[in-house]
């Protein structure tokens, strides 16, 4: 009797124990909340949670960081868009992450249209603190009280919204009041519909009188874009900016001393990296700007002659070409030398154009060390021309005609198929030459650029080059109007 007891009493438990192994077993594999740890997709997960806590463990190792969605007021658009932690500037690899189809969709969308990671942007919002990336001795320096104001002036067609209020929003954040006179948005016909109505709401109710819109009633390309905006503005200096920047600290000071020094001075600012991947916000090292006879923009270390000035690591430095997105000019010297040449369409040799005409017709062009701003560096432009032509070989082609004498027939060894391709009317460009008593392409290589080898049988050896205070260009600053 006992023993049966005893046998029904240990059935009964083992009965109970499989039960709970079982009904446990069938609790943490099958239920919902376990599903989402797997890192797929989650229908219906709410959206505006990106980094909801049961997330964690699974991710998160040590102390790093996890961002807390920020609502800031900032984003009555509804998109999702939030605010990094104040001081931030680290990349936090959950920024990064897919918790739903949405944001799957975001991320893939931003590739697509915007070749880069537009789902961290929608996340980092349209503030952040970016890392003060200059040399020590920069925080040393102090500008005079008396400087010009500007007005800022960014292009954009079919930006991401984040990327170019985050552009907006630096500036305003990190730029004194009375040096910025204003802000002039051209829309170059951009397709988006969150560029439409909703951006003109957004400035309208968010941002100061001081930013304007202007938009084009067809796509004009960036070159004639910059133009119209310039035709707006009324400040004492143009500073055009991409339209997915973010400046950094003390940014504009040292850009506008030496316009107020001398008013034919253009200057550009370092251009720190921004990844198309994680738009972590990463330093330059301090290179100037080149070309080859592809007429493509390169980067070339400095020549150690530049760098040995008073000043050392914080001086001007020479650069023979622009990369073309970030400079600043004085507005009336902008107007005198020719603006742009508005015979160039979309994109590309515009920014080598410029250069040679600041430096044959009397004008000087610097980088300046102390003054850094971020720039998106994509893989690819997202974007194509009207038609598909390729403008960069059509604007090439009115420069090399217009500037650069015989020795555009260096580019026509390189590219002989364009010999006899028609570029337009370049009459007016070549009558601004003479007005503007230009000097000789040969002048700006003898005097500008003695470092540009020629080919062929008058080829001159290349004089060494030098590493810029021991850093390493980085592979990404050889794309685009930024290098190829
Ligand atoms: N842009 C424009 N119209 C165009 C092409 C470009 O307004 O037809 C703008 C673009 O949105 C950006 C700036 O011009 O703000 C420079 O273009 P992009 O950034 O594509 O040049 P990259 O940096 O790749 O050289
Ligand atoms: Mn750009």
């Amino acid at each position: 009797m006992g023993s049966a007891t005893l046998r029904y009493f240990c059935y009964g438990c083992l009965f109970t124990s499989v039960t709970w192994t079982l009904l446990l077993f069938i609790y943490f594999n099958f239920s919902e909340e376990t599903q989402s740890f797997k890192y797929v997709p989650i229908k219906g997960f709410e959206p505006q949670k990106p980094f909801p806590k049961k997330f964690y463990p699974r991710f998160v190792r040590g102390s790093v960081h996890v961002p807390e969605p920020q609502h800031k007021d900032s984003n009555p658009l509804g998109n999702g868009a939030k605010n990094s932690v104040e001081g931030d500037a680290e990349f936090s690899p959950e920024m990064g992450m897919i918790f739903n189809e949405q944001d799957q969709e975001v991320r893939d969308l931003g590739y697509q249209k915007h070749a880069f990671n537009m789902l961290i942007s929608n996340r980092l919002g349209y503030h952040r603190d970016v890392p003060d990336t200059r040399d020590p001795k920069c925080k040393e320096k102090s500008y005079p009280p008396d400087l010009p104001h500007a007005s800022i002036v960014i292009c954009f067609y079919n930006e991401a919204l984040s990327a170019l209020l985050r552009t907006v929003h630096g500036v305003l954040d990190r730029t004194p009041s009375y040096l910025l006179h204003e802000i002039i948005l051209v829309d170059d016909n951009s397709e988006l519909d969150d560029l439409k109505e909703h951006l003109g709401v957004y400035i309208s109710k968010n941002l100061p009188n001081k930013i304007k819109l202007v938009r084009n009633e067809k796509r004009e390309g960036l070159i004639r874009g910059r133009m119209i905006g310039a035709s707006h503005a009324t400040g004492k200096v143009l500073v055009f900016l991409d339209s997915h920047c973010e400046v950094n600290k003390l940014w504009i000071q040292p850009l506008l001393t030496p316009i107020r020094e001398s008013r034919r001075t253009v200057v550009c600012p370092v251009i720190d990296i921004i990844s198309a991947d994680t738009l972590t916000y990463s330093s330059s090292p301090v290179v100037r700007g080149g070309f080859n006879w592809g007429l493509h923009f390169k980067w070339d270390l400095v020549p150690l002659s530049e760098l040995e000035g008073p000043e050392g690591a914080t001086s001007p430095i020479k650069s023979p070409t622009m990369a073309g997105g970030l400079f600043a000019m004085d507005r009336e010297y902008f107007n005198e030398l020719g603006q742009y040449d508005s015979g160039m369409d979309i994109w590309g040799g515009e920014n080598l154009e410029i250069s040679f005409r600041i430096w044959m017709c009397g004008g000087k062009l610097l980088i300046i060390p102390c003054s850094r701003v971020g720039h998106i560096f994509r893989k690819r432009r997202p974007y194509g021309s009207p038609g598909g032509r390729d403008t960069m070989a059509h604007n090439s082609l009115r420069l090399a005609h217009v500037w650069m004498d015989d020795y555009k027939e260096q580019y026509f060894a390189l590219r002989p198929e364009l010999r006899n391709r028609s570029y337009g009317n370049i009459t007016d460009r070549v009558e601004l030459r003479k007005k503007l008593n230009c000097e000789s392409f040969k002048w700006y290589l003898d005097n500008i650029y003695p470092e540009m080898q020629i080919s062929g049988p008058n080829a001159k050896p290349q004089p060494p080059v030098f590493f810029n205070r021991g850093q390493k260009r980085p592979k990404t600053l050889q794309r685009g109007r930024f290098g190829v």
